[in-house]
């Protein structure tokens, strides 16, 4: 099912413009990934499509050629799961799968076939008859997921459904989820404020800000080409460079690092992996910070950037604190983005 948002806006009756105006397009079996931080509206907007809120006149939400905007929750067949599972605690786990299904009015033979081949996809199967309590948190987010797929929804929404979970797991979760999706061809919606977890289960993340998609491309894109210092430090977090521009140079109190191009009137940013440390470098700072993090180490330079990468190769050590070291940043990985700050 293809989804299609078009002018859709909130203001609640207090007068919050909690959602712009705004156009989106989920396609078949496409997984997006609302992301943005706290409050930016990503939790409204999901609301909206789910049905649960009504947006502004002149707002639409097409699910295909249907027009559902004026259709209640119940009515539109989209499953949700939420960062509280709300699961029936007493019920087993394949009750809770077979719910929605029940409700559907599904034969009994029905049920049973679709909730045992929903929990082999979701590796419960040998779950079945426990009851919810005696599950973990893991488990049961999965169980969470199964239940929300099982009545076969146009669309499923999520809503940071792994928040409330342990990092390790949060990350193994994250990776049998987008996995999951793939298998269901599902046409899904994500909604994080984590951007690792974004990168990891979307095709395409849509940024917001500020009750606005600010920019939307796969991962790569974003990460590659942000269009506004916003995306650019949320999305991987690329730090900006603070110095005097003077033409094609820009003054940093430890050098005079060339830009290749003209940046007058622009912010400079850089990603940690693109900053090298190079004998023969412009740049020149004193090592603050040693960070070692297995594959790499994080290596602050006073007055000069608060982190870069540096891959370990054999044999090789890194640099100690309080050694003067010498830096390069080819012009061609530094990403010059309007001085407007957040951008639209
Ligand atoms: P979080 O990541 O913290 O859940 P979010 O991006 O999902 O945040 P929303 O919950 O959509 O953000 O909220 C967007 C804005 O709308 C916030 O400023 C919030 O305070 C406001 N808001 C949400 N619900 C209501 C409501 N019922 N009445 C008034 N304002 C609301």
């Amino acid at each position: 099912m293809t989804l299609r948002l078009t002018n859709t806006a909130k203001t609640y009756p207090d007068g919050t413009k909690a959602l712009m105006p705004t156009d989106l397009t989920v396609e078949t079996g496409e997984v997006v990934s609302l992301l943005g931080p706290s409050g930016c509206g990503k939790t409204t907007l999901l609301r909206i499509i789910a049905g649960l809120e009504t947006p502004d006149t002149g707002g639409e939400i097409w699910f295909d050629d249907d027009n559902v905007t004026a259709q209640p929750v119940e009515r539109r067949n989209v499953g949700m799961v939420f960062q509280s599972y709300a699961l029936f605690p007493n019920m087993s786990v394949g009750a809770n799968v077979g719910y929605g299904l029940k409700m559907q009015k599904l034969s009994k033979p029905e049920i049973d076939a679709r909730v045992t081949q929903v929990l082999e996809m979701c590796q419960l199967e040998k779950f079945s008859h426990r009851s919810i309590s005696a599950l973990s948190g893991g488990q049961r987010q999965r169980v969470a997921l199964a239940r929300a797929i099982a009545p076969r929804p146009r669309l499923l929404l999520l809503d940071e459904p792994l928040s409330a979970l342990d990092a390790a797991l949060r990350e193994t979760l994250r990776d049998e989820l987008a996995i999951l999706l793939r298998k269901f061809q599902i046409t899904a919606i994500f909604v994080t404020h984590d951007q690792d977890e974004a990168m990891a289960i979307a095709d395409r993340v849509a940024v917001m800000a500020e009750g606005r998609v600010v920019q939307s491309g796969t991962p790569e894109e974003l990460y590659r080409n942000p269009t506004s210092a916003f995306v650019a430090g949320f999305v991987g977090n690329a730090m900006q460079l603070h110095g005097t521009h003077d033409g094609m140079l820009l003054k940093l109190s430890g050098g005079v690092l060339p830009l290749g191009r003209d940046g007058t009137g622009q912010d400079i940013f850089v990603r940690a992996e693109d900053v090298l440390i190079d004998s023969s470098g412009p740049l020149k700072g004193q090592v603050e910070t040693v960070t070692f993090l297995g594959t790499h180490y994080r290596v602050g330079i006073g007055g000069l950037m608060p982190e870069i990468l540096i891959s370990i190769f054999p044999g090789q050590s890194a640099p100690r604190i309080g050694e003067t070291v010498q830096v390069s940043i080819k012009p061609e990985s530094l990403m010059l983005l309007p001085q407007t700050g957040r951008g639209k």
